[in-house]
């Protein structure tokens, strides 16, 4: 249904969603990545996947009874345990947790599709040492196809997609079929996006991906930097300290 090209050789390269996302919004910063530079997780990252856990507990156990205790479970089970530091002192740690509850009790207040999948984990071999990998929040399948869902515990934002069309993509290279439609469910503030999945998206987004493989091999190769986008993420950035443009970004954004 999809064809993979013949990437640019190289050393093994695996792609998630999220370092998809973060090479297509500063290349550089995706490069860092790809050289095992990882940034620090930020205050809402660790937040947005602590209500992750909480949410996938609840999918697949029903609702929790107890949050904090099953919040500190899961923290004290998962790599949220190696980033508490970055959170703070306990006071803040509390803070975060508590924030972690109050979002997956708005989730509970949701209407929420009947999903036939939790957590789909896919991990594909691409071919040429490249591995695609991406885990779904769920799919829902109904008379009309598969829905992959996933929630958002922000407002969705125009990057959303770019993460959703790349679960799309490994969903057809694992299960050769194409989604009927890509949904993300905001719990902040309850909206609901539907994008459609079509072939031309899913050829648009091999060739992103034909594209981040080459670039970040060849930057690899003759060990140079590639191009850099100032935004709002600077502040996380692993190489903040040696980017100019990413210093201004902050200290204007402050
Ligand atoms: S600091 Fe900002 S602009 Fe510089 S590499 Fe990082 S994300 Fe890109």
């Amino acid at each position: 249904m999809i064809e993979l090209p013949s990437f640019t050789p190289g050393p093994p390269i695996a792609i998630s969603a999220s370092s998809f996302q973060k090479f297509l919004r500063c290349p550089d910063q995706g490069l860092s990545h790809f050289r095992g530079i990882y940034g620090q997780t930020s205050r809402d990252g660790w937040i947005g996947q602590l209500v992750h856990r909480l949410i996938a507990r609840d999918l697949t156990d029903g609702p929790i009874d107890d949050i904090e205790l099953v919040a500190r479970i899961e923290i004290g089970s998962t790599n949220l345990n190696f980033d508490l530091a970055a959170i703070g002192r306990p006071s803040d740690i509390r803070r975060a947790i508590a924030e972690a509850v109050e979002v997956y009790v708005q989730f509970r207040h949701l209407p929420r599709p009947e999903l036939s999948e939790i957590e789909v984990s896919i991990v594909h071999d691409a071919g040429g040492d490249v591995t695609l990998k991406g885990r779904m929040d769920g799919v829902q399948v109904t008379s009309d196809g598969v829905s992959i869902v996933d929630w958002k515990k922000g407002p969705i934002r125009p990057e959303t997609r770019h993460q959703l069309t790349f679960y799309g993509l490994l969903w057809v290279l694992e299960r050769q079929a194409l989604p009927n439609d890509l949904q993300a469910i905001s719990i902040q503030t309850g909206e609901r996006a539907s994008f459609p999945v079509s072939i031309a998206d899913l050829e648009r987004t091999v060739e992103l991906v034909a594209g981040l493989v080459h670039d970040v091999r060849s930057a690899l190769l003759v060990d140079r930097q590639l191009s850099r986008e100032p935004g709002p993420w600077c502040r996380f950035c692993p190489i903040l300290d040696g980017c100019g443009e990413g210093q201004e970004t902050v200290s204007l954004l402050a």
